[in-house]
């Protein structure tokens, strides 16, 4: 086990009914912006649930934050927080609506052009203090100090993470869930299981409890995942869903072990080139990118076939080749096809997403470092 410090800030308040709480967790004479997506809020109830809760403060919506969150819309939201002059942030949604939110916490503190928050250039100083509802389980944004933005004028895709844009509260009530789309809570069970694997499926550090805390996330997704599309108002099932996805990326789970992440490095490309849905493009990366790294990953790959898929071979390379078509097999399973080719991408597609990540310095990616462009190359090449 590695040494760590673990401190996660964000208060959880879990189940049915909680929206209600917002009352009491938003600071007394708090001016609020209060952030969310589409539309999907103003179909389900929930929107009436935040208006209701937020009675007697003072408050400004900004709708209209899009999967794949767009800087250019993110900075309107950061210019309307400085004008009105408020000072907290309400994000109701999906990552995508609380990710953005944690970009205009840290963009509206900041002088210079907020792009450098998100190329490296600046680090975050400062923030707007923010909290959330929780409408789609998988990304585990609810309680991390990640953001990924998306620059659509130059096709870039861009992570943030800082300390201080954890949310200070998360509220989850998994009937929110119920309303989701077949594809989204498809979308969320790929990327809480991949959000796992980034941290579990590197090499053994003497860290029992969190391979089997990591073990155990898996076998709830592919347990449970399956059972929310075929029971979509099943509450168990939905709570289940969403605590793992938390349980995923709430920095739990990574501390003490090595983490890879190349399969989100790799797949933010995809997504900024070709429009993807985030778990789309981890589904195409990551058995291509297992296949790829099995000399490497060979301990854990044999660990995660025996503990997750319960597979008995005698034989360690046709375990390890069926530890990665179960995987495969999961995520086409529940309805996310895992080949470029399902989404009409080929071969000729390959070299600008390589070109993309050198750009993005993203040329020693992996827990070993040893994921150059050329490797990126030879996983995406396996994944057409
Ligand atoms: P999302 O982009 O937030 O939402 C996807 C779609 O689901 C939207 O169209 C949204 O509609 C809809 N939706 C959300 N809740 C719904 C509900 N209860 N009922 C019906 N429809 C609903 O999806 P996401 O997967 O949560 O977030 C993806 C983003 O997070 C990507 O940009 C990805 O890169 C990023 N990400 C962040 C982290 C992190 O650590 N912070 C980790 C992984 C990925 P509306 O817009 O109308 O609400
Ligand atoms: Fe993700």
């Amino acid at each position: 086990m590695q040494n760590f410090t673990f401190y996660n800030p964000t208060r959880i308040v879990f189940g049915e009914q909680q929206i209600a709480e917002l009352a009491a967790l938003i600071p007394e004479g708090a001016r609020v912006l209060f952030t969310y997506g589409g539309g999907s809020i103003k179909k389900n109830g929930v929107y009436e649930q935040v208006v209701a809760a937020l009675a007697g403060k003072v408050y400004f919506e900004f709708g209209g934050i899009e999967p794949n969150p767009s800087f250019d819309t993110l900075l309107k939201a950061s210019d309307l927080l400085k004008s009105e002059q408020l000072d907290f942030i309400l994000a109701v949604g999906g990552g995508s609506v609380i990710d953005g939110s944690k970009f205009i916490a840290a963009a509206a503190c900041y002088d210079g052009d907020a792009w450098d928050l998100l190329c490296g250039k600046a680090k975050v100083q400062q923030a707007i203090p923010l909290g959330c509802v929780l409408t789609l389980p998988a990304t585990g944004s609810e309680s991390n100090g990640n953001s990924v933005v998306t620059r659509y004028s130059t096709q870039e895709k861009m992570a943030f993470s800082s300390p201080l844009v954890y949310p200070q509260f998360a509220i989850l009530d998994p009937t929110t869930t119920f309303s989701l789309p077949p594809r989204q809570v498809a979308n969320g069970v790929v990327d809480a299981f991949v959000h796992v694997m980034e941290q579990y499926l590197t090499y053994p550090a003497n860290a029992p409890v969190q391979d089997r805390f990591a073990e155990g996330l898996l076998q709830t997704l592919i347990e449970q995942g399956p059972q929310a599309l075929e029971r979509p108002e099943d509450y168990a099932v939905r709570a289940n869903v969403m605590w793992a996805a938390t349980m995923a990326l709430n920095g739990l789970i990574g501390v003490g072990v090595p983490q890879d992440w190349a399969t989100h490095m790799i797949g933010h490309e995809i997504t900024a080139l070709h429009g993807l849905d985030h778990a789309q493009t981890l589904a195409i990366v990551l058995p291509a990118l297992m296949q790829q790294q099995r000399q490497q990953k060979r301990d854990k790959l044999l660990q995660y076939g025996k503990r997750v898929w319960q597979l008995a071979h005698q034989d360690e390379e046709r375990l390890i080749d069926e530890a990665i078509s179960h995987t495969r097999a999961f995520f086409e399973q529940i309805g996310v096809p895992t080949r470029l080719a399902d989404y009409g991408i080929d071969a000729s597609a390959i070299d600008s997403m390589v070109d993309r990540l050198v750009q993005h310095k993203m040329v020693k990616l992996g827990e070993h470092g040893d994921i150059t462009p050329d490797v990126s190359r030879r996983i995406l090449q396996a994944a057409l």
